[in-house]
């Protein structure tokens, strides 16, 4: 053994391990496969060696489908095949993949209860579920008309649907309906409208076709200076704007949308947005959810306020930004570092931003970007810095970026790398701080 006695040998490789001696393997249970746990999976495997913490993905089906392809197939400019791919592929070796669906988590005993009856015990718990939609919450959505005029692209079989029914359409009031906050990605139902717009221009029908965007909110999106750019693109467009508006009930029959303070949206085709709220699970998991089933985390480190061993990403957590997979994309350095914090015992990092971006396709082979945070609206400018992608301003790159991306998602965002050029934090360089500013007290 040379100059080392036996038990200091085992000392030294177990420090060369990254691992205190007479630790015991940690395990980390994922739940949900999607952007956030896949992601999140692949990051911590790269980071952990495999004799130092399991980590196994739970997820209910082996679909994994790139969402934001789903805004394209109703206009057929993308299909069903193209954007999914076997869940389990995505996450690199190291990473147990089980099927299984999530009945309910017991946080004092850290265990995770599945519906087939079977438990995953726990050190860490990672809960990137997502966002499901509740069409039972809304009054006939699923009654007659549903899928023959009333539709969502917010599934792949809705979309698919959409565009068999948009392909037939020959005219008439098309009305597309947010029934209410938070929903994914916000901007999905404009970048709809405006290539609805131009869809219909394209088939030379646009002159018989009255489009109206039905919102909740006070104008067409959260963010004030945005939501004006938006709102103001769609009168350019010819596309009416109603705000305020909670749907109470859909007629898929007489069709029409009928709100609680009983105004009446008549309609010949209603693409809507349902309800959104957490995965069923999390209600039936005490202490964990608010009231929409949302998870409450800390902004700054995606820990949870439920248990100090449970971390959130992406749309199942409760928190002030968009839910996007760009913003679950950015959480994912943060978390994968403050699990490896919490399980070596130090204090967790505190950096995250809130940063969240979107290519919004604007019709006609354009799309605007906008990039902010917690604090920051989304500004004019370029993006990540002086020279780089314009910001809140249409253009054919843009577009370009927004067909790309799909390739990056699948090659870079889902195995952990990150991205060249791009950080997890908003950048500040490139963006017109003061300008914007003005133009806003101008008005
Ligand atoms: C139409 C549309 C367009 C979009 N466009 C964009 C865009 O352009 N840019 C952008 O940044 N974002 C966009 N998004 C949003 C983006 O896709 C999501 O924000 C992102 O996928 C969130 O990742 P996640 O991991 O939180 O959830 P998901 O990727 O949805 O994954 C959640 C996973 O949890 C699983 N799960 C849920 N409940 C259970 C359970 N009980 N048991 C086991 N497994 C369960 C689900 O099967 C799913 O695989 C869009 C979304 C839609 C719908």
């Amino acid at each position: 053994m040379g100059a080392y006695a036996e038990g200091e040998w085992v000392r030294l490789i177990a420090r060369m391990n990254g691992r205190a001696i007479g630790d015991p393997m940690k395990r980390i249970v994922i739940l949900g496969g999607g952007t956030g746990g896949t992601l999140a999976a692949n990051r911590l495997r790269r980071t952990l060696r495999a004799d130092r913490a399991s980590i196994t993905v739970v997820d209910q089906n082996d679909r994994h489908v790139y969402q934001p392809g789903l805004l394209f197939i109703p206009f057929g400019k993308e299909r069903a095949d193209r954007i999914t791919r076997p869940r389990g592929r995505q996450l690199h070796r190291g990473v147990d993949y089980r099927r299984g669906t999530v009945e309910s988590i017991e946080l004092a005993s850290n265990t995770v209860h599945l519906v087939d009856g079977s438990e995953l015990a726990y050190d860490v718990l990672i809960v990137a579920t997502g966002a499901v939609l509740s069409l039972e919450e809304t009054a006939g959505l699923t009654g007659p008309g549903w899928m023959e005029k009333v539709f969502t692209f917010y599934t792949l079989e809705g979309a698919t649907a959409l565009a068999k029914a948009l392909e037939a359409f020959e005219g008439g009031r098309v009305v597309v309906n947010v029934f209410d906050m938070p929903i994914k990605c916000p901007v999905a139902p404009l970048e709809f409208c405006f290539l609805a717009d131009s869809y219909f221009r394209k088939r030379g029908i646009r002159d018989r076709v009255e489009l109206t965007y039905v919102t909740p909110l006070d104008g067409a999106f959260t963010k004030p200076v945005c939501s004006r750019k938006l709102g103001g693109m769609l009168g350019e467009r010819n596309l009416n704007l109603v705000t305020e508006y909670n749907t109470a009930s859909v007629d898929g029959v007489e069709g029409r949308l009928i709100s609680y303070d009983d105004r009446e949206i008549p309609f010949d085709l209603a693409v809507v947005v349902p309800i959104h709220s957490g995965a069923p699970f999390v209600f039936q998991s005490t202490g964990l959810g608010d009231e929409l089933g949302f998870i409450p985390a800390d902004e700054r480190t995606l820990q949870s306020k439920a248990a100090p061993n449970v971390f959130v990403l992406g749309d199942a957590a409760a928190l002030p930004t968009s839910k996007a997979g760009s913003v679950t994309h950015f959480e994912g350095k943060a978390l994968a570092r403050n699990v490896c914090q919490y399980l070596e015992g130090k204090s967790l990092d505190g950096s995250f931003d809130g940063h969240a971006n979107c290519f919004i396709e604007s019709g006609d082979a354009k799309a605007l970007l906008i990039d902010f945070n917690y604090v920051t609206e989304p500004l004019e400018g370029h993006y990540p810095s002086s020279i780089g992608l314009p910001l809140m301003k249409e253009s054919r790159l843009n577009h370009i970026g927004k067909l790309l991306f799909q390739s990056l998602y699948w090659h870079s965002l889902l195995p952990g790398r990150d991205l060249p050029g791009v950080g997890s934090d908003m950048p500040r360089a490139g963006k017109h701080f003061e300008s914007t500013a003005v133009k806003e007290s101008a008005k």
